[in-house]
């Protein structure tokens, strides 16, 4: 399940990794440096404008090394700002990548880890697709790089990505060296320098991975947690079998809080089902409420889902009993909806029409 590269990609280096790389081929290491400055500060990507590189370097690269970035095949830009991508890598393989405005300047991008997903979720519209494979952590990367590019050149400077989530299609744990490996990259001090702060890792609850998290970078964590009670989660993330919210919680309490700050607990409310006045006593049984945050995630209906959105009083409701037991809670309001925003919903429906096999 690799992708199909034939060189390896410019964009899986760390820059220790790019350094050693130049030394072990007799180029200067200080090169690394400049290609990351070129590459990760300024967001130029084509070598014939890197001025300060010789033209041996440039042939060297072109030569050993994949320069090319994902391509968007297909982009729409929502009432609300949000910008929603359709990103093919060098097989072909397509992966959705959102752009989600909020306050203060935030633009937080939503990446994929897998071409379609292992785990089923039965809310989500990518786990009917099954998994295809995991992404290289270039083609992670990648997915960054190539919605900059298209910032600066078809929107400009009021435009630029701060934050990242791993929230797009696939379960980030399940491939779990390249996401590490890419995460790296984005907080390089000599490239993108984001802060732990700014990325989120989101899991549907890989226990054994998520016990080899002090091994990861501190950045936010999120679980997917969906229900209070094994039953309903079963149904919902058949991933609970396997792992059931006991086994879940005993892992999360293995986790260095003090490096990650707080767990955030992500809850996708869908009307008379996991909505009851017995799913907020659980919840508040459940969740430790000094490093617990509840997001609330109102269901995004998509066409022939089984499930529906509760209504906004009701959405008020769950919330304010959560509140009054003193557990943090959000909702996140849903984004995008006129562009087909359910996870997994744009790359079905866009296949088709943009003949992306032939
Ligand atoms: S919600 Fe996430 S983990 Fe679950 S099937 Fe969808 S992409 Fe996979």
């Amino acid at each position: 399940m690799k992708p199909n590269l034939e060189k390896r990609s410019l964009y899986s280096f760390t820059v220790e990794e790019l350094r050693d790389y130049f030394k072990e081929n007799g180029l200067s290491k200080f090169v690394a440096d400049q290609i990351y400055d070129w590459v990760y500060k300024k967001s130029v990507f084509e070598p014939e404008n890197w001025s300060n590189i010789s033209n041996k370097v440039k042939t060297f690269l072109n030569e050993n090394l994949l320069l090319t970035l994902p391509k968007i095949v297909w982009d729409g830009h929502s009432v609300d700002g949000t910008r929603k991508f359709l990103v093919a890598m060098s097989d072909g393989k397509t992966v959705e990548t959102v752009a989600i405005p909020a306050k203060n300047d935030r633009l937080t991008l939503c990446v994929s880890s897998q071409v379609g997903c292992a785990i089923g979720c039965t809310f989500c519209h990518t786990g009917t697709m099954g998994l295809t494979r995991h992404l290289d952590s270039s083609e992670i990367v990648g997915q960054f790089l190539t919605v900059t590019r298209f910032l600066k050149e078809k929107v400009g400077e009021s435009e630029r990505l701060t934050n990242i989530v791993y929230m797009g299609q696939g379960e980030p744990l399940h491939n779990f060296e390249h996401v590490k490996k890419a995460t790296q990259i984005f907080m390089e001090d000599k490239g993108l320098m984001l802060g732990q702060r700014k990325i989120t890792l989101s899991t549907s609850g890989l226990v054994p991975q998520i016990e080899k998290l002090n091994d990861f970078p501190p950045v936010n964590v999120a679980i997917s947690l969906h229900a209070a009670h094994n039953n309903i989660r079963s149904e919902l993330m058949p991933i609970n079998k396997a792992f059931d919210l006991e086994r879940l919680l005993k892992a999360i309490r293995t986790i260095n809080l003090k490096a990650h700050r707080w767990i955030t607990y992500e809850y996708i409310l869908i009307a008379n089902y996991n909505d009851r006045p017995e799913d907020i006593e659980a919840l508040g049984e459940l969740l430790d409420k000094k490093d617990s945050k509840i997001n609330l995630i109102p269901f995004n209906e998509y066409p022939d889902s089984n499930f529906k959105r509760p209504s906004d009083e009701r959405i008020k409701w769950f919330q304010d009993q959560l509140m009054k037991r003193g557990l943090i809670t959000t909702v996140r309001t849903t984004k995008g909806a006129d562009i087909l925003a359910a996870c997994g919903q744009l790359k079905s429906e866009m296949e088709d029409k943009l003949n992306l096999w032939d």
